[in-house]
Formats: structure tokens, sequence, C-alpha cells
């Protein structure tokens, strides 16, 4: 309900503001693809936000669940990822009494999430995000990805996980 079609993460939020404390209305999103900011493109977005009038503003709770596409570090393949949004924020009305812009809700009470989930959904990207966790990456001769061509080349050693265990083995 209330959601705007071109800008799905715009929330008109001015019937709520006009509630007495206490009331809240649950916002339920089921999105195909949506780009949250400039550098985040999500697909799949789902999830619910219920946004309960208090007497600072609306408190916002709610989890919502996208699908990213990112590059393994390993093997350089894009796959998806899915990543998640928590939201437990007091969104602050009016807005020159939040000292924290992406929670202030403006003078148009159009709340606009866009920046707020920017910020949770990188947050939950993986600093080294692997397409599998047995993903066995690209061979350092001749760059096949080992996951789809078994090359001639000999398997690099060891782990490098395993590496330190390794040398302390061999230390006797
Ligand atoms: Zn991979
Ligand atoms: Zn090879």
């Amino acid at each position: 309900m209330n959601l705007n079609s071109r800008h799905p993460l715009r929330l008109n939020v001015g019937f709520l503001l006009h509630e007495s404390i206490g009331y809240s209305r649950t916002f339920d999103f089921d999105l195909p693809s949506v780009q949250v900011s400039g550098d985040l493109d999500v697909s799949h977005m789902q999830g619910e936000l219920r946004l309960t009038r208090t007497a600072q503003g609306l408190y916002g709770q709610g989890q919502l669940r996208a699908t990213t596409s990112l590059e393994c570090v390993r093997c350089l393949a894009p796959f998806d990822q899915e990543i998640s949004a928590r939201l437990n924020d007091l969104f602050v009305h009016p807005p020159g009494a939040s000292s924290e812009p992406l929670l202030a809700i403006p003078e148009t009470a159009i709340l606009d999430l866009s920046p707020l989930l920017r910020e949770y959904f990188l947050l939950d990207v993986p600093l080294q995000p692997v397409c599998r966790p047995d993903c066995k990456g690209l061979c350092p001769e001749c760059g096949n990805n080992l996951n789809e061509i078994v090359c001639s080349h000999p398997a690099s050693d060891i782990d490098p996980r395993l590496a330190g265990l390794q040398s302390l083995l061999s230390k006797d």
C-alpha cells in the first residue's frame, strides 16, 4: 500500500504523522528489482516494515531481504548473494529534531528509505565474497576456472588456510 511504483522505497507517511501515538501500519515490499542507490542494485526484495507513531516521529521495525550480484574473489565469476537489512530505527519528525539525516522525515512527509537501506545492505555484503564455500578459484598457471575445467596443471600444493599448520608440522 502507498508504494510509489516509480520510487518504491519512498513512502508517503503523511497520514501516519496525523495519527495518534501508538497507531501503526505495515508496509509490504515485494519488488522484482530496485535501484537502492547509484552503487547498489538489488532484485527480489521482500519483507515488511512496520511504522508506529511515537511522540518523536515514526518508529520503524522490520526486515528486508534482497539479492545482489557480486563477483567471487576466487574465480571472479558473478554470482547472486542474498543480503538483508534489519531496521529498528526511529524516524524523526519534524526533521530538525534529528541529528541523523538518514533518519529524518522531511517536511514533505515522504520518507525515502533508500539511503538507510543502502547502509544496511552494504554492511551485509561480505568483504571477501565467494560464489560458494568450496570455490576452487582460478588456475594460477592457465587462468581457467577450476570449478568448470580440470586443467593439466598441478593443483597448488596446499590450501593457504592450512599453510600455517603445514609449516608447524614440518618443523620436526
Ligand atoms: Zn568462485
Ligand atoms: Zn591450469
